[in-house]
């Protein structure tokens, strides 16, 4: 099918929705339209929100309308407030060629007698939260008698928030004889029972498969120390220059807190959680909408109502705890036929979640490295040197003061000139992303799989440490008279500790390893800053960071088997230690 005229639509809705740059109908209104138009069948459509469902059930409800009656013929009922409005906005754009026909959206949270008079004056179609629909129809001020049509959007959102007990009033009340649709993104349990009581054989319509998210969305993830969460997301910003995206949190003091980092550090970001009001909602949804935010901070609840379609990216700043959410998080890119990436940032003990969701998504993440600061650095220049080539001249505005900037900048050759101007803005990123140390999570049991290197060709220093752990270089060896017992106490000189667990002492000509119970490396390493031996200084280091990470692992996130191994070495460092000091 390649075209709107195929599915039987009446020439006004066809030039409305032309005029709205519909070309050829989405996959769901191919599916959905000529089943409505050509019956009273029910249905329940397995769609996201982004594969244009409201005008695949909307565009029928509208040419079934008969404007001639001043009577409520259908009630779409959604989830949030902003749907409703959005829905009902999408149907008036869909209907603006038939003059009579009337769209009405009633919703909690603003004021029931405005709602109440909009009725009265006589509507042909309502677009209702399930609470305040209700309260209309029990108050006798929404009549239902002549419905035809029920579309219940978002089912599965309208269950999680709550309105089962309000679904199943208004669908006990509504004429037996009504077209029941039913729209949803996932099909919990609860969906079937709804569409078992209240449907007649519902025919059944996907517009991909259940519990599927959009082929065009690109699914991320970037693993990280859980420290390096925050650190992570901006340099995913920072890399993405033209993001506008959601990030995702779990609880309202994770959002505030993400979002006021992110104002602090600088980006055009902003937050979207319950304790806001109204008014506060609708200011950010407004800037957000219209970019003048590139970053929306949000709980899931919160961000139910807001559907914006071009939107980059979707960031999971931790994986939702249902597998359902993240189908839901995800559909909010990669709308009506663009392409998205719905990216997570994990740490290692999200990995088995994140199993899950590929599981049930079926589609695999790819992993990739958080960026360098050399690649973000990289990245920006390019974004400014794009900017300057892009950018408007106001040629009234600036031509006063040329005269004086020529004067000023004449000493200036071209290349001098462009690496000045240029540098202005790329310094601010050189210098914050100076040194900045790598966030890659080094412990990928997928790259632990992976064979490993014949011996010989390792690093010593890269020989692997029991865990809990950490091994240490030191500058001094048996050129320097150094030898175990000296070290240890050294050890026991500088830090004033006597029970620390000493591990493996390798003890070289010029230089030694050895090796110390994870959490007293800092300590170790700062009791050795100012330390000398024989009047050399003495200067240690990690001899392996990448291991200590592993091994710092605290008692209460190793394996059962991590914590008998390591219970096992120190039993018998003990008796080493014992043997040492008899
Ligand atoms: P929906 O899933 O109904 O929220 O629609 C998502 C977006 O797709 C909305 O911005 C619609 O205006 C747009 N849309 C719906 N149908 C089409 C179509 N046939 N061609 C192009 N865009 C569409």
């Amino acid at each position: 099918m390649n075209n709107f005229e195929e599915l039987n639509l009446n020439a006004e809705l066809i030039s409305a929705i032309t005029e709205l740059g519909f070309v050829k109908p989405t996959p769901i209104q191919e599916l959905v339209i000529p089943v409505l138009l050509d019956s009273n069948r029910d249905l329940v459509g397995l769609a996201q929100t982004g594969t244009g469902k409201t005008a695949a059930f909307g565009l029928p409800m509208i040419q079934k309308t008969d404007t001639s009656i001043k009577q409520t013929q259908g009630i779409i009922l959604s989830p949030t407030r902003e749907l409703c409005i959005q829905i009902t906005k999408d149907l008036k754009s869909y209907s603006k060629n038939y003059k009579n026909l009337r769209v009405t959206a009633v919703y909690g949270g603003s004021s029931i007698e405005t709602q109440i008079s909009e009725l009265q004056k006589g509507t042909h179609i309502v677009v209702g939260t399930p609470g305040r629909t209700l309260d209309l129809i029990k108050r006798k001020k929404l009549n239902i008698s002549k419905i035809n049509t029920v579309v219940l959007d978002e089912a599965d959102e309208m269950l999680s928030m709550g309105f089962k007990e309000d679904l199943n009033s208004i669908l006990e009340t509504t004429p037996e004889s009504k077209q029941t649709l039913l729209f949803s993104a996932t099909m919990p349990a609860e969906i079937s029972r709804i569409s078992a009581k209240f449907m007649k054989n519902p025919l059944e319509i996907s517009a991909g498969d259940k519990n599927v998210t959009a082929v065009n969305v690109k699914h991320i993830y970037y693993e990280v120390q859980a420290r390096d969460r925050y650190e992570a997301l901006k340099r995913i910003a920072d890399v993405n220059p033209k993001i506008y995206g959601i990030i995702f949190c779990r609880t309202r003091r994770e959002t505030k807190e993400i979002a006021d980092k992110l104002i602090q550090d600088g980006y055009n970001a902003d937050a979207l959680h319950g304790d806001l009001s109204q008014a506060q909602r609708d200011s950010v949804m407004g800037k957000f909408r219209s970019k003048h935010l590139q970053l929306l901070v949000a709980t899931d609840v919160a961000a139910r109502g807001l559907d914006v379609d071009d939107l980059t990216h979707i960031i999971n700043y931790n994986l939702p705890d249902e597998n359902d959410v993240y189908i839901h998080r995800s559909g909010r890119t990669g709308r009506a036929g663009k392409s998205g990436i719905s990216l997570s940032i994990l740490h290692m003990r999200e990995k088995h979640k994140l199993r899950a969701v590929e599981k049930m998504i079926g589609r695999k993440f790819d992993k990739l490295l958080v960026p360098s600061g050399k690649e973000i650095c990289e990245k920006q220049l390019f974004k400014l040197v794009e900017n300057v080539e892009k950018v408007e001249i106001d040629e009234s505005q600036i031509a006063p003061f040329l005269d004086v900037i020529y004067k000023k900048l004449e000493w200036l050759n071209r290349e001098d000139l462009i690496k000045k101007f240029v540098s202005v803005e790329f310094n601010r990123f050189l210098s914050y992303y100076k040194g900045a140390k790598d966030l890659n999570q080094v412990c990928d049991p997928r790259e632990e799989r992976k064979p490993r290197q014949p011996k010989e060709r390792r690093d010593r220093s890269e020989r692997q440490t029991e865990f809990g752990f950490s091994r240490l270089f030191i500058n001094l060896g048996s050129s320097t008279n150094l030898n175990p017992s000296s070290l240890i106490g050294l050890i026991n000189q500088y830090t004033r500790e006597r029970n620390i667990d000493i591990g493996r002492i390798e003890i070289m000509k010029n230089f030694s390893f050895f090796e110390v119970d994870s959490s007293f490396e800092k300590i170790i390493l700062k009791a050795f800053k100012d330390a000398s031996f024989n009047d050399i200084p003495i200067v240690a280091e990690l001899a392996n960071p990448k291991q200590s990470i592993q091994n710092t692992k605290t008692p209460s996130n190793f394996t059962r088997k991590e914590n008998f191994k390591r219970k096992e070495n120190f039993s018998k460092r003990k008796k080493i230690g014992k043997k040492r000091r008899d």
